[in-house]
């Protein structure tokens, strides 16, 4: 499983990049170099366990590209976090960062353990020797970690405790911090509130109107949960939800704060009880009947064998790369809209950049604020790939791509040779 998603997420990658290249006739000198990653480190990372045991981890950060700005991306505490893992995920943050138009480039690392069988005590030691070796080559102004998967607020506030110890205190250096120490409003519902604006945005745009739509979510964790209470808030009805245990269909429409207290408590969302309600295996929430699917799990959840079976008109993707390229042309021939995941779930890193904008700057912003400015860059995001679309005739995925490359390619021009 794993092997099959390092190779498809590397992949993607490339291919997608590939297509939007041909539309924009890039040179392949030019190519090589917007793919080529600016660096790429691996360090080791001996602990001392608390048992009395010596072990060593492997620790990665690739740093993509800097054109536009610092670059920026996530740390994975994962057991198949690996370098072409990190390497494909640091090139989808440069064309993430580019089509939202932060001023930053893309980056991501990782630690290659399961947090899960480390003692709060190792995963702080841990982490703090990663930042000791990260220390040069991180910073504000360079390369600024946020969370991703197995790493939390917490993991944030060490990196950041240990940075300062050499550079001097030092908030921006990482994103996603706890609010104590330099975290913003709103970061933890900003993926699922920027994925509900970009529905908005393509709902309107397709005439789709969100009151009484009806919506499937597969997965119910951050992003997941989110996007379901800001979609059910407009006036959807999330009919259908699934998590690692199964899906639950429920064609009245299920309460969203019900099923998130059910779900805290029990740890699925399965002991949901409700009169009309149908309990599947978690594969089978793609044949549900909805007008709006929100893959908010995995990658290539969406797959030659299930996308014929989609029955919605839109699809918003939460989770990174969700759709293998075989089902995407299955969708497009369809006709289903696909809201891709570069600009779909962008608002995650949306909201870092205003974490950081606040650490520069040590301000506050209030909730009010962070939510204003994210509909701001969601909206002009999805004006500038619609425009794409209708330049070159072409999907919503390929015109995302295609106003990404634009960006960096000129940025990279007017710079000059690094
Ligand atoms: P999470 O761990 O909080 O939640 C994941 C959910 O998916 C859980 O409910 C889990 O039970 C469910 N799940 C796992 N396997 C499943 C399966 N086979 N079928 C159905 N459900 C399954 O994770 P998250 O933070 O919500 O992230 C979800 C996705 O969104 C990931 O792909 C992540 O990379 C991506 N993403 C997250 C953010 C963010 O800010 N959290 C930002 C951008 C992208």
């Amino acid at each position: 499983m794993s092997e099959f998603r390092k190779i498809s997420a590397f992949d993607t990658v490339n291919r997608l990049f590939d297509k939007a290249a041909d539309l924009l006739e890039l040179s392949a000198e030019k190519r090589v170099e917007l793919t080529t990653p600016y660096r790429e480190l691996m360090v080791r990372l001996p602990l001392l366990t608390e048992d009395g045991e010596v072990k060593v981890y492997r620790g990665y950060r690739v740093q993509h590209d800097n054109s536009r700005g610092p670059m920026k991306g996530g740390i994975r505490f994962h057991p198949d976090a690996d370098l072409d893992e990190v390497r494909a995920l640091a090139s989808l943050m440069t064309w993430k960062t580019a089509v939202v138009n932060l001023p930053y480039g893309g980056a991501k690392g990782g630690i290659q353990c399961n947090p899960r069988e480390l003692s709060e005590l190792d995963l702080e030691r841990l982490t703090r020797r990663f930042a000791q070796r990260m220390e040069g080559f991180i910073g504000p102004r360079e390369d600024i970690p946020g969370p991703d998967m197995g790493t939390n607020a917490r993991v944030m506030a060490w990196m950041m405790d240990e940075y300062s110890k050499f550079h001097g205190y030092s908030p921006g250096v990482v994103t996603g911090k706890p609010l104590e120490v330099g975290g913003s409003e709103g970061r933890l519902s900003a993926t699922g509130r920027g994925l509900f604006f970009a529905v908005e945005q393509s709902a309107r745009a397709m005439d789709l109107p969100l009151e009484g739509a009806r919506v499937a979510v597969q997965g119910f964790g951050n992003v997941g949960y989110w996007a379901a209470r800001f979609l059910a808030d407009a006036g959807c009805k999330i009919v259908a939800v699934s998590d690692v245990e199964g899906t639950l269909v429920c064609p009245g429409g299920l309460d969203i704060d019900k099923l998130h207290c059910i779900a805290d408590e029990t740890g699925t969302v399965m002991n949901y009880e409700g009169e009309d309600c149908q309990r599947l295996h978690r594969d089978e929430l793609f044949g549900c009947d909805c007008d709006i699917l929100v893959p908010a799990a995995l990658g290539g959840a969406i797959h030659a064998g299930n996308a014929g079976d989609i029955k919605a008109r839109l699809i918003a993707e939460g989770a990174n790369h969700p759709t293998t390229p075989e089902a995407d042309e299955i969708l497009a021939e369809k006709g289903v809209t696909v809201l891709p995941d570069i600009y779909a779930n962008a608002g995650g890193v949306t909201v870092s950049y205003f974490e950081w904008v606040q650490n520069l700057q040590q301000m506050r912003w209030d909730a009010e604020r962070v939510d204003k400015e994210l509909r701001q860059v969601m909206e002009a995001a999805f004006e500038a790939i619609k425009k794409a679309s209708e330049e070159f005739d072409t999907d919503l995925r390929t015109a995302a791509f295609v106003v990404a490359i634009r960006r960096v390619a000129e940025a990279a021009r007017l710079r000059g040779l690094h």
